[in-house]
């Protein structure tokens, strides 16, 4: 028992010539966390890693062994593969989730045009969030026919990236305002920001117009 425990502490990858010790990040006020040496995502106290402290080398668990392939909703057609390094000009990619960049691992459907980080991959279907009553859903198509959503925590714009949303209420949220919060503990409510009470009644009527838009956009889509 002990002896399995302790195999699985230390583990061998090809991506470091090193083996490598399961670990924590200590993210106490420290400039800026390690990044995992396979999705080049960064490393936080949240994560089990595996590390080589002497190469300051970190990979994230999830990352030692990743799925080859993965079923997705973002895509209803077609599995999508694991790869290591991105198929593209200077061996990086553009995320369909987040929209930044990416440098490491990724998830691919060619066909569909879908790159997205293995951590974007892994976001959950579905999250409660302390700021609404219902469930949020991950909405992966881009919010209003294109013309993006205001997060109702934030109160910046998202465009062509995927979110949040309670669709009845009209409630979105960008993904990593979504995480952050329904990670802490759900019994504090958000402090307001200064001015976000005319920040949102401009936000109820920019979704009004473009609701309306979109209804349109898609109404000539349907006919075409
Ligand atoms: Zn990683
Ligand atoms: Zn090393
Ligand atoms: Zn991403
Ligand atoms: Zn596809
Ligand atoms: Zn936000
Ligand atoms: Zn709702």
């Amino acid at each position: 028992m002990e002896i399995s425990s302790l195999e699985a502490l230390t583990l061998t990858h090809f991506s470091h010539a090193h083996p490598l010790h399961l670990s924590q990040i200590d993210d106490n006020g420290q400039k800026e966390n390690p990044r995992c040496g396979g999705c080049h995502e960064e490393c936080s106290s949240k994560d089990g890693v595996y590390a080589c402290r002497s190469c300051t080398y970190f990979l994230h668990c999830e990352c030692a062994d990743p799925p080859r392939e993965i079923r997705h909703p973002a895509d209803e057609l077609h599995p999508l593969a694991f790869l290591d390094v991105p198929p593209y000009p200077g061996e990086v990619f553009s995320c369909s989730a987040c929209r930044q960049i990416g440098r490491g691992f990724l998830y691919r459907c060619a066909a569909c045009r879908l790159d997205v980080h293995p951590r974007c991959a892994r976001l959950p279907a579905c999250v409660q969030h302390p700021s609404h009553k219902h469930a949020l859903v991950l909405a992966t198509k881009t919010a209003y026919g294109g013309l993006g959503f205001i997060c109702d925590l934030c109160i910046r714009h998202g465009r062509k990236q995927w979110y949040y949303r309670c669709k009845p209420c009209g409630f979105e949220l960008h993904t990593e305002c979504a995480i952050k919060e329904s990670s802490k503990s759900s019994g504090k409510s958000s402090k307001k920001k200064k001015g976000s009470k005319d920040s949102r009644a401009e936000k109820e009527a920019e979704k009004f117009v473009k609701e309306a838009v979109s209804e349109v956009i898609e109404e000539i889509l349907d006919n075409m």
